[in-house]
């Protein structure tokens, strides 16, 4: 098993935010987290990032308590999406590489791989300030896979995509998973999880309510369950 969480607990004063989170994802995996708004999504991947410290669980990556894993094995694509504005998408994707170790020759094939893969020809030279939400995601989503993350961690990377958009992520999704990588992702949209998962948890309230294959979750719980998930007030989805 690649990772293994156990028992997370979190809570933000009174907000009991992790109520005992307990799943696991195997190496080289696609896995989907879904729940509602505040359900605890985000706080799990910030667990798993060592962003901030849990109050009771374990995590451990590849049989290893999570804090000994040095953090260049893992990627991240943030919910709270963070770029330099002033610079170009070269600069910033070379930036971010570096700061994962990359350099050199293996710097630009990385770089070029993920322009071609994303598309991104057209903004490269251009100032990440000049770009539109859907082509400062596709470099954000560049920045995390770069160094070729063991584990990725992806905070709901498909929101506020429109559909080109959507099938060029899932081609870059399916070229980190053939170079090995674990992923874990969270959504609102189930076509997303149907299309790209292994496996899933649901979460609501801070607990997982329901883990397993995709289509064991279905036939353990109907779509009704599944549809609790994603159709959160003012979604949409
Ligand atoms: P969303 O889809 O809205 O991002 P989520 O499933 O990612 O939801 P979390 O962001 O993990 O949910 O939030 C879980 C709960 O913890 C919510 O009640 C949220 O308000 C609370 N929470 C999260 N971070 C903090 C924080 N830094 N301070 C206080 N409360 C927090």
């Amino acid at each position: 098993m690649a990772l293994e969480i156990e028992g997370l607990v979190k809570h933000f004063g009174a907000v009991r935010a992790l109520d005992g989170v307990t799943f696991e994802v195997p190496e080289g995996t696609v896995f989907g987290l879904i729940g509602p708004n505040g359900a605890g999504k985000t706080t799990t991947m910030r667990a798993i990032l060592r962003i901030l410290e849990p109050d009771g669980g374990s995590i451990r990556w590849k049989g290893r308590p999570i804090e000994e894993v040095p953090p260049a094995r893992f990627g991240y694509l943030p919910e709270e999406r963070g770029l330099y504005p002033r610079m170009r998408v070269r600069d910033e994707l070379a930036f971010f590489g570096e700061l994962r170790g990359l350099s050199g020759k293996a710097l630009r094939q990385a770089i070029d791989t993920f322009v071609e893969l994303l598309h991104m020809q057209d903004i490269i030279e251009r100032k990440v300030d000049d770009l539109s939400k859907g082509n400062a995601q596709k470099v954000q989503f560049a920045a995390a896979c770069l160094h070729d993350p063991e584990l990725l961690v992806l905070d709901e990377p498909f929101s506020g995509l429109d559909p080109v958009n959507v099938r060029l992520f899932m081609r870059a999704f399916r070229h980190m998973r053939e170079r090995g990588a674990t992923i874990l992702f969270s959504s609102h949209r189930m076509e997303h999880v149907e299309q790209l998962c292994d496996a899933l948890a649901l979460i609501a309230r801070g607990r997982v309510l329901v883990t397993g294959a995709v289509e064991e979750v279905r036939r353990r719980t109907g779509r009704r369950v599944l549809r609790l998930a994603w159709e959160t007030p003012g979604d949409g989805a």
